[in-house]
């Protein structure tokens, strides 16, 4: 191998590794990278369109999240939205649709108002509306709704629907338009193994051993796998939360959410129209456990118990978890929805929460779609965390991104970029402004500093 070191290498080709690649071509002075990617092409995992929700989060209407962490994730989506309007004016990659989340009750409605009384500032696009205006908005809602129960609903028109894996694509063809830089994409190419020789770092993919300076590991799930064969991320465990899909024809005009319980660290079951066609009305994801890193892989079985590491104090944290009767019970049920003939007659009763005329004739299990949202247990806290972790090595780190990776990931490579740059040292820069300039409303107050997510050594 006599190749010379890469700057960076990039391991995993998702939304958040070629966000990554894209923000370090555009705005770095790096200018040999390596992307390495074990699919054919990117975003064929978790961003691939049919394994998503295909929701660019802004935290205006995911009533699980606090004020603080909404701040976050907007500023953080808005950035994508930003990336979407200069980039994609034919809306290839996204659809806007309206959104809301619907209270159902006295004690719903009750929370929505307040939480509206806190949110409306950060959301001056929000408003609440009431029954008519639901009515109006999406009949469907209203329709054989029993009226004597209270609803009410928190509206917005600011919903981007997003196929995921297009946006990763995007990424990846203006990251390869710049000829100054040498960027070289390895397809088919599976990271097995990761050492450290002379101060750099070889990488050894089931085709062939690279050097590289640093390393960003984009790989998901795996991320934990790679970062604790290098002894790091030791302090964490995955619990695999595999999401899927039933279809219905047309009844949704946007996005309409359900409120949140506030322990699951996961999106309620929503409904709404697919990116590319609003004939199609989704529903879900459900929350299914699966000792497994990707979805229908089952060689990642093997891996998922590798990277839980059968310790006393993972199966302790799990089972602390699992206490939780909320939790449990959730979980329990999910299991269910995925079954054939029961599991439709059961996820039915959380459709009519949203459109209560559904009928099992109607709906229809999404076979093949979901992916698997690598929930991060905290061992030692023994607690679900509630969003991504990044791990920091030396001159490597490694995201795992569960919900809402995907609308994170621009934040993401601004994190990353800003870590990378110092690893490399002194010759080697970052054009923050330059970032944000492009890619930050220009009434939006951003920092450029790197966000506070969970982050250990
Ligand atoms: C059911 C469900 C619904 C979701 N809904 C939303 C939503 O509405 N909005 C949102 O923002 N987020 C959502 N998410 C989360 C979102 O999909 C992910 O956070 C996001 O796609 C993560 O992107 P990524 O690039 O980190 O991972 P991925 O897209 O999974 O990409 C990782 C890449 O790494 C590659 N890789 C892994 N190991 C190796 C290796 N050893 N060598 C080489 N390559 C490797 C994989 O092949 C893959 O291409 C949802 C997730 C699920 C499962």
């Amino acid at each position: 191998m006599s190749q010379e070191p890469y700057e960076v290498a990039i391991i995993g080709g998702g939304v958040c590794g070629t966000a990554l690649l894209y923000t370090l071509s555009q705005y770095t002075n790096i200018s040999n990278i390596a992307l390495i990617e074990k699919n054919s092409e990117v975003a064929l995992v978790n961003s691939r369109k049919s394994n998503n929700s295909q929701t660019l989060h802004f935290g205006d209407i995911e009533t699980n999240y606090t004020l603080e962490k909404a701040h976050k994730v907007n500023r953080a989506a808005t950035l994508v939205k930003n990336y979407l309007l200069s980039n994609d004016q034919p809306q290839e990659v996204y659809t806007k649709y309206h959104k809301m989340v619907l209270a159902v009750g006295t004690e719903q409605v009750a929370k929505l108002k307040t939480r509206y009384e806190e949110f409306k500032e950060l959301f001056p696009n929000l408003k609440l509306i009431n029954q008519q205006e639901i009515a109006e908005i999406e009949p469907k809602v209203l329709e054989s709704r029993d009226t004597n129960e209270e609803t009410l609903a928190l509206f917005t028109e600011e919903g981007y629907t997003i196929n995921f894996q297009k946006l990763s694509q995007s990424f990846l063809d203006k990251a390869l338009a710049d000829d100054s830089k040498a960027i070289d994409v390895m397809f088919k190419q599976k990271v097995v193994k990761i050492s450290r020789q002379d101060g750099y770092y070889l990488i050894q993919t089931s085709q062939q051993t690279i050097k590289a300076k640093t390393i960003a590991v984009e790989a998901g799930a795996h991320s934990l796998l790679l970062a604790k064969s290098l002894g790091y991320g030791k302090d964490y465990a995955l619990l695999s939360v595999a999401g899927s899909f039933y279809y219905a024809p047309s009844v949704l005009k946007g996005k309409v959410y359900t409120v949140q319980l506030k322990k699951l660290p996961f999106a309620a079951i929503h409904g709404d129209p697919e990116v590319d066609d609003p004939n199609i009305t989704r529903f879900g994801p459900t929350a299914k456990v699966l000792p497994m890193l990707e979805r229908r892989n089952y060689a990642t079985i093997w891996e998922y118990f590798k990277t839980a590491g059968l310790s006393f104090k993972a199966i302790f944290s799990f089972i602390k978890i699992l206490a939780d009767l909320t939790i449990l019970r959730y979980i329990l049920l999910n299991l269910i929805y995925d079954l054939p003939w029961i599991g439709k007659r059961l996820f039915i009763k959380q459709v009519k929460r949203i459109v209560p005329s559904m009928t099992l004739k109607d709906l229809k299990f999404a076979h093949g779609y979901g992916g698997v949202r690598p929930q991060i247990v905290n061992l030692n806290t023994r607690s679900l965390e509630m969003g991504e972790a990044k791990i920091l090595g030396e001159k490597i780190l490694f995201n795992v991104t569960p919900s809402p990776g995907a609308s994170t990931c621009l934040q993401n490579a601004q994190d990353d970029a800003t870590r990378i740059i110092e690893f490399l040292g002194d010759d080697y820069t970052f054009d923050q402004q330059k970032f944000v300039y492009d890619l930050v409303e220009v009434n939006t107050s951003l920092d450029s500093s790197p966000s506070d997510k969970a982050t250990v050594t």
